[in-house]
């Protein structure tokens, strides 16, 4: 069976004192719960905390972003060795802000998720289009390019040491949600490529969707068949919204 997991990505917000209150929360509100696997993408300065706080839990922690390079002159950068030493299980890679903000193509994704496999993590893997590009009807094409620039780099086989995340730029702290079909096409879309390429692969791929998962709708999504998760960033602030979230996937 495919593993289900529900990630938060944090991205620039909280504080020790406002991360320690979330995670009491939910380390209280997801006890007992076992089927969903469950993380955290936190800022860097607070691996170390987040790290001390969850070591003893069930709860996997990791970071958002993470350099191309191994080490160097490489002035307010992270290596995938410094985030090895915070025990680190997952690396978000490609994420779309990343790609619109900071510049990051393809290519540079590519090589991030390389050295995030090579250190021994798991990359989670960002992929979408934005809503210009969705309205042009070129969804599946921009997808495509994105998930080819790393098998081109990382083979097909790197597939089975990570994850997906299907997020829609259009949907990505905006409140607009796909709709399950909407998101469900794009999962057995990216499925059905990697299955084209390798069965066993595409089979136990976990594909998360991402994009203004709330309570109120993640079930729906979580739903349809090759929707093996999400990746909350909103909700994953909110001790109670998370693990609802969690819940709902676990159902
Ligand atoms: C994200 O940051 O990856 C994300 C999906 O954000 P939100 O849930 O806020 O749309």
């Amino acid at each position: 069976m495919r593993k289900k997991l529900v990630a938060g990505n944090w991205k620039m917000y909280g504080s020790l004192n406002e991360n320690k209150q979330l995670l009491d929360g939910i380390i209280t509100g997801l006890n007992g719960l076992c089927n969903t696997h469950t993380a955290v993408c936190v800022p860097y300065p607070y691996l170390s905390s987040v790290q001390n706080a969850l070591q003893d839990t069930q709860i996997a922690w990791g970071a958002q972003n993470v350099s191309q390079y191994e080490k160097g002159a490489y002035t307010g950068e992270v290596s995938v060795s410094m985030l090895n030493d915070f025990k680190c299980d997952y690396v978000i890679v490609g994420h779309s802000e990343r790609r619109a903000i900071f510049g990051e193509d393809n290519n540079i994704v590519a090589e991030k998720y390389v050295k995030i496999q090579e250190a021994g993590m798991i990359p989670i893997l960002c992929v979408g289009e934005t809503l210009e590009q969705r309205e042009s009807g070129i969804t599946e094409q921009i997808i495509k390019e994105q998930l080819a620039a790393v098998i081109k780099r990382a083979g097909i086989i790197s597939l089975s040491k990570a994850i997906i995340a299907y997020e829609p730029v259009w949907a990505i702290g905006t409140g607009k949600t796909a709709s399950p079909e909407q998101a469900q096409d794009v999962h057995a879309f990216i499925r059905k490529g990697i299955a084209d390429q390798d069965m066993g692969v595409a089979k136990e791929l976990t594909i998360l969707y991402g994009g203004s998962v709330k309570p109120n709708n993640a079930s729906e999504l979580f739903k349809m068949p090759d929707i093996d998760g999400g990746l909350i960033g909103g909700a994953s602030l909110v001790a109670s919204d998370f693990v609802a979230i969690c819940r709902a996937m676990n159902i």
